[in-house]
């Protein structure tokens, strides 16, 4: 084989071995990075190449260099942030995906990608009961999908008030009244300011004790409002797992003719299963929603993907008219439902994902994971320094230890240096938390218990040696 086959076997036999021997350390081994930032940079750092090296050198010293500075954020005790893991199924279409290397822009360039972003288009919108005809676009991941829904929205609010954003841009164009949570995610204010709007403008409603927007606060603020009107609700709280009431905001904000956004980049996936849908009931009757493969549904990143009610609204923001695309209106032109142009073809690994687990074993996971949340409630409840912040009512746990600050956060640092799991911290209603976030398919039962196991006991470390002098 010469060194300008185009199919280099012994590479990827390599690329292979390390791989499965990565995802075998990443199930058992210390979950938290061991690295410093020095040994990394001195494991990978060379002078700019300029005589290039040998292909499989590259890929052992890239594997080897990079291996401890990795997290095992792929592994079933990896409770940090809200990540997913990897189906095996769709981390064998994502490396087809990358052997094929499709430009997955147009039709033309891609037709089979093309036609697998509209299967799942259809798979997707069946599986979640949302509006058949609604647009589908794959994006990076939940950023993205907010961008580009809040840009569909914005342009839509703005043209029924007369106003041409494609033409006209947004400056000098009537206000828009953003709806906002207290608690939106940090995405949708960078969307907003993406999109023109500074957070200053953002209107934010009060919620109540588990971060749910409060209907009553939300009818005061309508009361004063007039002119175009986008509200954004959420499926699933960043830190306690809250879902809005969407049902009664959607028709408040319809009565007044507002956009009404759902970032439902954790919970919407929920929507397969029986038992979580009532908790989002109104969902369907939304504008536009927002999700993540890479999260709940367990596809490698990334895999954002956006959904839009009004299609006209959504390619009229994205589609990238130019003279020289080749246009038709049977074949659909991926880049002309997201802002990118070029791309990966990345509907593949969600369409091995769904035709995987079809409507059953997504919403056996979703509720797999709810279960694992409460379970971990359940065993932390039983330390009387413990006390459970939120109402688990999905995948999210927020912990306090002896109701200190100073504890709390010395336990979650302990707990991330003991190694059997990772979580991070966080700050809810004015307090440190510790969050434990449940979205990894791996998550057994056993998993859970044993990180309950080594949480109290770095919790009770931090006691002994510190609790008496902070609390006392
Ligand atoms: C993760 C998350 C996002 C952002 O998604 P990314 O895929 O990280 O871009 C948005 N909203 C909520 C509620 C999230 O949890």
């Amino acid at each position: 084989m010469g060194p300008m086959d185009i199919a280099d076997e012994g590479l990827l036999d390599l690329a292979l071995d390390h791989s499965v021997r990565w995802l075998r350390e990443a199930r058992d081994r210390r979950v938290a990075a061991s690295a410093t930032h020095e040994s990394l940079r001195a494991a990978l750092y060379v002078p700019t190449p300029e005589e290039g090296e040998d292909a499989a050198s590259v890929i052992e010293a890239l594997a080897r260099g990079a291996q401890p500075g990795l997290v095992a954020s792929i592994g079933p005790r990896y409770f940090g942030f809200v990540i997913g893991g990897s189906l095996p199924v769709t981390l064998a279409a994502d490396w087809l995906t990358s052997a094929w290397d499709q430009n997955a822009g147009l039709y033309a360039t891609a037709p089979s990608a093309s036609v697998v972003e509209e299967i799942v288009r259809e798979w997707l919108l069946d599986m979640l009961d949302l509006p058949r005809d609604a647009s589908v676009g794959f994006v990076t991941g939940g950023q993205m999908a907010n961008t580009t829904a809040l840009a569909a929205a914005r342009n839509a609010v703005l043209a029924r008030a007369g106003w041409d954003v494609e033409e006209l841009g947004i400056i000098g164009a009537p206000r828009i009244n953003l709806v906002v949570t207290a608690e939106t995610h940090v995405t949708i204010k960078n969307a907003m300011r993406t999109l023109g709007f500074g957070t200053k403008s953002l209107l934010p409603v009060e919620t109540d004790g588990n971060g749910r927007m409060r209907v009553d606060a939300m009818k005061r603020l309508f009361e004063c409002l007039t002119g175009p009107t986008i509200v954004c609700v959420q499926a699933g709280n960043v830190n306690t797992g809250a879902i809005d009431p969407i049902a009664e905001i959607v028709d408040l904000a319809h009565e007044h003719g507002a956009w009404v956004h759902v970032d439902g980049a954790i919970g919407l996936w929920g929507l397969a299963s029986e038992r979580l849908r009532p908790l989002m009931a109104g969902i369907e009757r939304a504008d536009s929603w927002s999700t993540d493969a890479h999260k709940w549904l367990n596809v490698p990143y990334d895999s954002g993907i956006v959904i839009v009610r009004d299609a006209a609204a959504h390619r009229n923001a994205t589609s990238s008219t130019a003279a020289y695309l080749i246009q038709s209106s049977v074949e659909r032109d991926p880049t002309d439902w997201t802002p990118e142009f070029s791309r990966r073809a990345r509907a593949f690994p969600t369409y091995a994902a769904l035709r995987h687990l079809g409507r059953r074993g997504v919403a056996a996971l979703t509720e797999r994971c709810c279960d694992r949340a409460k379970q971990m409630a359940s065993l932390l409840r039983r330390d009387e320094h413990v006390t459970i912040l939120n109402d688990v009512v999905l995948n999210q746990v927020l912990v306090r230890f002896s109701d200190s600050d100073e504890l709390t956060r010395a336990t979650v640092l302990a707990v991330q240096d003991e190694g059997t799991c990772w979580l991070g911290g966080t700050t809810w209603h004015g307090v440190a938390a510790m969050r434990i976030s449940f979205s990894n398919w791996l998550t057994t039962e056993e998993d859970v218990e044993r990180s309950a196991k080594a949480i109290l006991a770095c919790a009770r470390r931090v006691w002994e040696a510190r609790g008496a002098a902070v609390v006392g």
